[in-house]
């Protein structure tokens, strides 16, 4: 049985209103029917990977249409002009920048935000796969903020938590994050059979959080179900004593996003993923 939640089934979802950052939209501009991205992370709320691709060309026709996208968007902001809307966010069911004309849909977004609400802020959530690409680079460094994940600090790590596609190499990632301006690095903490909090783990994603010199990084751990089985949240006592440690041994700040109630336990079944 596929674990995690259903794929989001539009362009389109939200808005929605949280207390940290208003009233979201979020733009979803992967493929609805299956699940398309370059990584398969162990702890994916929407399951494992269907598609594990950084060339997307043979799934062009999956991806919403740039038509589309313009009057789904243009639709929803008129819908929503008398309740305001604070953050448009390029998220979804995978890797949003892997669409191919993903430079175009930032500036058509932009105009319409432009248009609709100059005060709203345009952004992406990316795993950081594609910064490598010239026309993805460019286009990240024209939106207002850009959350860029970074869950490990060595390739090992990497390789276990992420599960990359083998395009994918982690020594080009950190060179571009590191080149990039004004980036919030987002890091997901898990343990369990996986785990990316031993010690010698987080020592080595200090340290490259230190070399990439963000704005600020968000922690957070299991939210949702996961892909994988017999992963554990990381506490949120956890969490804060990682961005205490963090921010004391680099001064970057860092802010642990913890969840109200843990999704679901531990378990120990065997034979599961
Ligand atoms: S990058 Fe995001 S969408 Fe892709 S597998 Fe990881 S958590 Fe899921």
């Amino acid at each position: 049985m596929k674990q995690g939640i259903p794929l989001k089934s539009g362009i389109i979802y939200g808005p929605v209103r949280s207390r940290r950052l208003g009233r979201s939209l979020g733009l979803n501009v992967s493929p609805v029917s299956y699940k398309l991205c370059s990584f398969n992370c162990v702890y994916c709320q929407y399951g494992w990977t269907d598609v594990h691709t950084l060339d997307t060309k043979p799934y062009a026709g999956d991806f919403p249409t740039v038509d589309d996208f313009t009057s789904a968007l243009e639709r929803i902001l008129i819908e929503q002009k008398s309740e305001g809307i604070d953050n448009i966010t390029f998220s979804g069911n995978g890797e949003p920048t892997l669409h191919p004309r993903f430079a175009d849909l930032v500036d058509i977004a932009a105009e319409l935000k432009k248009k609709y609400y100059p005060a709203a802020r345009l952004g992406v959530l990316t795993n950081s796969s594609t910064v490598i690409m010239d026309k993805v680079h460019s286009a990240l460094g024209r939106l207002d903020f850009r959350i860029m994940k970074l869950d490990a600090g060595n390739p090992e790590t990497f390789r276990e938590i992420n599960r990359p596609c083998p395009q994918v190499d982690y020594q080009e990632i950190l060179r571009y994050l590191k080149s990039m301006p004004n980036v919030t690095l987002q890091t997901m903490f898990v343990d369990g059979k996986f785990s990316n909090i031993g010690e010698r783990q987080l020592a080595a994603w200090i340290e490259r959080v230190g070399e990439i010199k963000p704005i600020k990084a968000q922690i957070y751990s299991l939210h949702r179900p996961a892909a994988a089985s017999l992963l554990k949240e990381v506490p949120a006592e956890k969490l804060e004593e990682i961005a205490a440690r963090t921010e004391d041994a680099i001064g970057v700040s860092v802010e642990a996003v913890v969840a109200t109630a843990p999704y679901r336990p531990y378990t120990s079944e065997p034979g599961q993923r």
